[in-house]
């Protein structure tokens, strides 16, 4: 009997990793086809000054409206992007985009771009970016590139020369994620970091309470020491905003401010701002 059934657990083992293999194919196929038909849209959410209220940055998200399965998250075809080696050819396309919808803003706005570490190590990745801010007329000082703790897992030359040669030109770096990963201070201590994102499993979930507000206050601190920004993710309400702020965090990012939204939609909301009649911005909310 034991036999029977170890043969039937690898065939069920066989089965399914074809069957995952086969997924990963047809994702990948349609990826690139997806990416010529012009399926894949860049959203942007805004990260607000929490003292103003005024959006400082906004974070660049795709997504990919597919035909037949409708919105697809990043989750669902980023991992498989990553495995596949489409990342190389989406992220420069997502960078691109990035860049040229941050050239119409005002130029104290910034635009942030998540980075795969497949991307950072390909060689000529850093030419690759700044030929993307070239072409779009956008200046370096203007683009935030988030990386997470994952980059360092291996202690990759083409990484830290990556960090190296963007930094110098003024590209800004934050980690995000923070607290998720392998949180080591080593990283911090050693790349030229501008900014923390501190993980939304900070801010809400089963697991908020005396503990994470501690941590939350102690990252504060050091960043107010090294002049980071430390920014809190998931901000879904007003009652979370006032912890973080209290806590310390420079910055919010979060559906109780906006989900991220089309290029004309955040035009709108810095229109919005600037404008002085404006009282249902993210600053009367926040100090009324
Ligand atoms: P991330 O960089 O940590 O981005 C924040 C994610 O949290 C976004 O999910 C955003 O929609 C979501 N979020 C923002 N505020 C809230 C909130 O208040 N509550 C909740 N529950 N969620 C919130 P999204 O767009 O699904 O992206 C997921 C992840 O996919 C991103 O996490 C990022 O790691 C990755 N990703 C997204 N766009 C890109 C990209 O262009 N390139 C690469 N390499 N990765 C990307
Ligand atoms: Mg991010
Ligand atoms: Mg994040
Ligand atoms: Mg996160």
């Amino acid at each position: 009997h034991a036999k029977v059934n170890g043969r039937n657990q690898v065939c069920f083992f066989a089965a399914s990793m074809t069957r995952e293999l086969v997924r990963k194919k047809e994702i990948e196929a349609e990826l690139r086809a997806a990416l010529a038909r012009d399926e894949l849209s860049i959203f942007f959410q805004p990260i607000v000054d929490l003292e103003t209220g005024r959006i400082r940055t906004f974070e660049a998200l795709v997504r990919w409206f597919h035909p037949e399965k409708g919105e697809l998250r990043p989750d669902e075809f980023i991992p498989v992007a990553e495995e596949t080696g489409v990342i190389i050819t989406l992220g420069n396309w997502i960078t691109a985009q990035a860049a040229r919808a941050c050239a119409q803003w005002p130029e104290d706005v910034t635009v942030a771009v998540n980075l795969s570490p497949l991307q950072i190590r390909a060689s000529g990745a850093a030419l690759g970016i700044l030929q993307a801010l070239r072409e779009a007329n956008l200046s370096p000082s203007r683009l935030e590139l988030e990386v997470t703790e994952s980059l360092f897992l291996d202690d990759n030359q083409n990484t830290a020369r990556f960090i190296k040669e963007l930094s110098e030109q003024g590209v800004r770096f934050a980690l995000d994620d923070f607290g998720t990963g392998y949180s080591s201070l080593g990283y911090i201590n050693k790349f030229p970091f501008k900014k923390i994102k501190v993980d939304r499993s900070f801010v809400s979930g089963p697991n908020i309470g005396v503990k994470s507000d501690a941590i939350i206050r102690a990252v504060a601190e050091m960043g107010s020491t090294l002049e980071m920004d430390i920014v809190a993710e998931g901000l879904e309400t007003i009652d979370q905003v006032r912890a973080v702020r209290e806590a310390g965090c420079t910055l919010g990012q979060g559906y109780y401010f906006s989900r991220a939204v089309p290029d004309y939609l955040a035009a709108m909301l810095l229109a919005q701002e600037r404008n002085e009649d404006d009282s249902d911005g993210f600053a009367q909310r926040l100090t009324g």
